[in-house]
């Protein structure tokens, strides 16, 4: 080995051992450049050890999204996009079946730089009348969720996939998901949010392109485009299975780390 690339090596191991990164050679004492009486420490992750170093806590890894064939792909940047413009280029719109039993578009409420999105599947019937997301009984339990979690609704951005009510409160088909879900795409790069949470079935499959469902999904972080993803249970779920409750709760926790909120009080949902 030439003698620089020998120094720059030494250099560079004696850097790590400073930091005590261990888990680089862990076959090497820890004193090698002697007269350090310091124990050496167990072989840590090297995540957890870098976390130590800087005396913080590391933010829990994020799982790669394995994607089916994308929305994304089909959806161009729009340069300089807005949610304003996302609305005008909704218009009055008819690109599917659902606007036939609509009563108002369902575009998305909330704070436009907001950290925290909520994704839901599409508006229901109090949804629908008002043209505002999440304002029926579900829509209350979220609202109780934000605050407990030391929000206001109006610090959080909350949208759904399809913008318009499916009859009957049904699933929205494919076709119909495929086309509304770009506007979707488009209010998620414009805000840009720390974390976005998917509620139910219809959101986390569609961002995350998989037909896995939200038992399988839930808890987990994934990265969607750069940013921190999180699927829990709808809160219409809740509403017919209240045990479930207390997994949501633990899911908004972990969104709570990952974004240094403490709740006011402890609060049941
Ligand atoms: Fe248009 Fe979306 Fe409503 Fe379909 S659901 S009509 S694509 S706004």
């Amino acid at each position: 080995m030439k003698v620089e690339t020998r120094a720059c090596l030494e250099a560079w191991l004696r850097y790590s051992d400073d930091l005590r990164l261990t888990p680089l050679y862990r076959d090497r004492a820890t004193s090698a450049r002697g007269g350090d009486e310091t124990p050496p420490m167990p072989p840590q992750k090297p995540v957890a050890a870098v976390a130590n170093v800087l005396g913080k806590a590391a933010l829990p890894p994020v799982l790669p999204v394995v994607v089916a064939p994308s929305l994304f792909d089909a959806v161009e940047r729009v340069e300089g996009d807005s949610l304003e413009r996302i609305r005008e280029d909704i218009g009055d719109c008819t690109r599917c079946r659902l606007h036939r039993s609509r009563s108002k578009i369902v575009f998305g409420v909330g704070n436009p730089k907001a950290e925290l999105v909520f994704v839901g599947e599409g508006p229901g019937h109090d949804e629908d009348v008002q043209g505002i997301p999440f304002v029926g009984r579900a829509g209350q339990l979220l609202t109780q969720i934000i605050e407990a979690m030391g929000l206001k609704r109006d610090d959080v951005y909350i949208c759904n996939v399809v913008k318009c009510r499916p009859p009957e409160n049904r699933t929205p088909e494919k076709d119909e998901i495929a086309t509304c879900s770009p506007f979707l795409i488009r209010q998620l790069a414009t805000i840009q949010p720390k974390v976005i949470v998917c509620l139910g079935n219809v959101a986390a499959q569609t961002l995350l392109g998989t037909h896995k469902g939200i038992s399988h999904l839930r808890g987990q972080w994934f990265d969607y485009r750069g940013t921190r993803l999180i699927a829990t249970y709808h809160t219409a779920y809740l509403l017919r299975n209240p045990n479930a409750k207390g997994e949501v709760w633990k899911d908004m926790q972990k969104v709570m780390a990952v974004l240094g909120l403490t709740p006011p009080t402890r609060k049941r949902l």
